[in-house]
């Protein structure tokens, strides 16, 4: 798809064109995929962060947020109640920190989730910026995805979201490391940013496709209260967000083929059906959060998270239900690694 055309799809709000954009995507992903959906136990174990992103709510300047770090046992039993519903992968998901303790931490909390289940889990990370060693280092720890959006591939827009001392052209030298060491690389925007136009979108479609990702995660953004981006978002439109999100999704889907794609949670914020929605408009991954509910409520990035009080147990019998009624299986007990990766490393 050529960058006209990816706009000129963002722009279109006519319902017949939306139709045939979803149905050309679901076609790519049935291709690939098959009518399945993998899923990964989302573990988001802290919420303590060295940086201070405008559109976030658990910046490291928010200080009415209550923080939390989860002990390596803590994790371990979270990623074995994941094992035991099926799912084949947990993503390791926390704030951004790059002191030694952390470090060793997440090396050891990864290993751990590794023994515990004798191997069969994926471990995936997101824990943002990293030293090449640090990444190397959880790479040799059995992590083998890494999730990190670029947020928005427009420098200028990057830089009105940040602060002056969060730097893009770092975050892209990470994004290219984590490929050379190995990793299943991730990345995805926010979609519906104050000011953001369908050309910076399309952009950011291109720029996936140039990175040659092997996963994409983005979604909608929503505005958190306690962020100094919220300010910008007070005609924040949750359907034209929404909307936004499925046409991102279907347009990458058409673009890049057979990476996974989730269908992120931000979109149930916004439709409880969103993830759903995600699937029939081209996504084939959704990440379950199987968090304490005791933690789930202090790792609030935006208003309206859902599934704040769902024990993993009753998300994982919802999901099937859900995705069963639109024609879509949950793969159990499969890792799901991306095909692209597989193809990708073929070839070298
Ligand atoms: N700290 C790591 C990082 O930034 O890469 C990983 C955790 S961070 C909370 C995960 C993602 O949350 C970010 O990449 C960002 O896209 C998303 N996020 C944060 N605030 C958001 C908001 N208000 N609306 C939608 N997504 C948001
Ligand atoms: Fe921290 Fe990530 Fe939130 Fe930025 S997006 S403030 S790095 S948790």
């Amino acid at each position: 798809m050529d960058r006209s055309a990816i706009v000129a799809a963002l722009s279109d709000d006519d319902p017949d064109q939306l139709k045939q954009l979803r149905c050309r995507a679901y076609e790519v992903k049935v291709r690939h995929f098959g009518r399945t959906v993998h899923l990964r136990g989302l573990i988001e174990f802290s919420n303590r962060c060295v940086k201070s992103c405008f559109y976030c709510g658990i910046r490291r300047d928010n200080s009415a947020v209550d923080r939390f770090s989860m002990t390596v046992d803590e994790i371990v039993q979270c990623a074995l109640n994941s094992h035991r519903l099926g799912y084949g992968s947990v993503v390791l998901q926390s704030g951004e920190r790059r002191d030694s303790d952390f470090v060793a931490f997440v090396d050891e909390a990864v290993r751990a989730v590794l023994k515990a289940s004798g191997g069969e889990l994926g471990v995936t990370l997101s824990c943002g910026e990293q030293s090449t060693d640090t990444y190397a280092r959880w790479r040799a720890a059995g992590a083998k995805r890494y999730l990190l959006r670029i947020e928005t591939s427009d420098p200028r827009l990057y830089a009105a979201l940040h602060p002056a001392d969060h730097s893009f052209a770092d975050r892209v030298r990470c994004l290219w490391e984590l490929k050379t060491i190995g990793y299943q690389v991730g990345t995805g925007v926010m979609i519906g940013l104050p000011g953001q136009t369908a050309e910076q979108l399309a952009d950011d479609i291109l720029f996936f496709g140039e990175l040659d990702v092997d996963m994409i995660g983005m979604g909608p953004y929503i505005p958190h209260g306690e962020t100094p981006l919220a300010a910008s978002a007070v005609n924040f439109d949750k359907a034209r967000n929404f909307q936004l999100g499925l046409k991102m999704i279907a347009l990458t889907r058409l673009a890049l083929g057979d990476v996974n794609i989730a269908a992120a949670t931000a979109l149930q914020a916004l439709d409880p059906s969103g993830r759903e929605k995600g699937v029939r408009f081209g996504a084939n991954i959704i990440m379950p959060n199987v968090t304490p509910t005791v933690h789930r409520q202090r790792y609030q990035l935006y208003e309206g998270k859902p599934c704040l009080t769902d024990e993993p147990d009753a998300c994982g019998n919802c999901l099937d239900a859900r995705l069963r009624a639109v024609g879509e299986r949950v793969a159990l007990n499969e890792q799901g690694d991306s095909p692209h990766f597989v193809r990708r490393t073929e070839k070298t």
